[in-house]
């Protein structure tokens, strides 16, 4: 669920320059676009489909407000942070190009849930943590989004708090500690740079690689709001969610 997107045209609508474009071809409904039923949704649904796809999509984003304990772990440590979230002004079910299943959108401070790709509860669960880590990174540190090593740095924290964690636990069975912690880094960094790569369509593999290797120790061992790296179906994301008042979160 890689994907910041911009604006990539300001308010007036016209077209700004380069360096904010990154993205927003992702996010068509970002640029006022109304994003054209595709032909087989009209042939065998008609285009009421989107609507149902929004319903369904808003009804998972809010289970997992009510159910999720890491999604209520990470709201909590963001109302702690003076950013509390508002259901309907900081997260917007959408349609996206097909490449993307959610993003966090700086200058709106919203957070994107892809209703067309982003289809089941376990998904909208997985983009809300991963964009909410971006949202209290920005409201935290005033991250800058279009700063390469900020981008890299909430990559590799979103990856490591979330992502690679549930990779590294199905992984577990078979390998030495050292062998997962040695895998789990790398699964981080992999993630982040792919992710690095999705929001900025300008920047090689290699820029993204350095920009992730320089921020990597400092944000890796970064472990706010959660605390530790969780594991899937494992006690973490309870045992996280009931000591957030250790970290200063009712
Ligand atoms: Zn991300």
């Amino acid at each position: 669920m890689p994907g910041h997107p911009a604006t990539g045209q300001d308010q007036a609508g016209a077209p700004v320059d380069n360096e904010d474009n990154w993205g927003y071809d992702l996010y068509p409904e970002r640029r006022g676009d109304i994003p054209k039923p595709k032909w087989w949704q009209t042939a065998f649904f008609g285009s009421g489909q989107t609507n149902v796809e929004k319903t369904h999509c808003e009804r998972n984003v809010y289970n997992c407000f009510q159910n999720s304990p890491l999604v209520k772990l990470m709201y909590s440590a963001l109302k702690a942070s003076g950013c509390e979230i508002d259901l309907r002004r900081h997260i917007a079910c959408e349609v996206c190009d097909i490449k993307v299943s959610g993003g966090y959108d700086p200058k709106f401070n919203q957070i994107v849930v892809c209703q067309n790709t982003a289809r089941s509860s376990g998904m909208v669960q997985a983009i809300l943590i991963h964009e909410m880590i971006h949202m209290f990174d920005a409201c935290r540190h005033q991250l800058d989004f279009k700063n390469i090593h900020h981008l890299a740095c909430t990559e590799i924290r979103a990856a490591n708090l979330t992502h690679c964690s549930f990779m590294s636990a199905m992984a577990q069975g078979d390998a030495s500690f050292f062998r997962i912690k040695q895998q789990h880094a790398e699964c981080v960094k992999t993630k982040a740079i792919g992710s690095v790569l999705a929001v900025r369509p300008d920047v090689s593999k290699e820029e993204a690689r350095a920009a992730v290797d320089k921020v990597f120790t400092k944000c890796y061992n970064d472990l706010e709001p959660i605390g530790r790296r969780v594991r899937r179906n494992s006690a973490d994301m309870m045992r996280a969610y009931t000591e957030r008042g250790n970290y200063g979160y009712d």
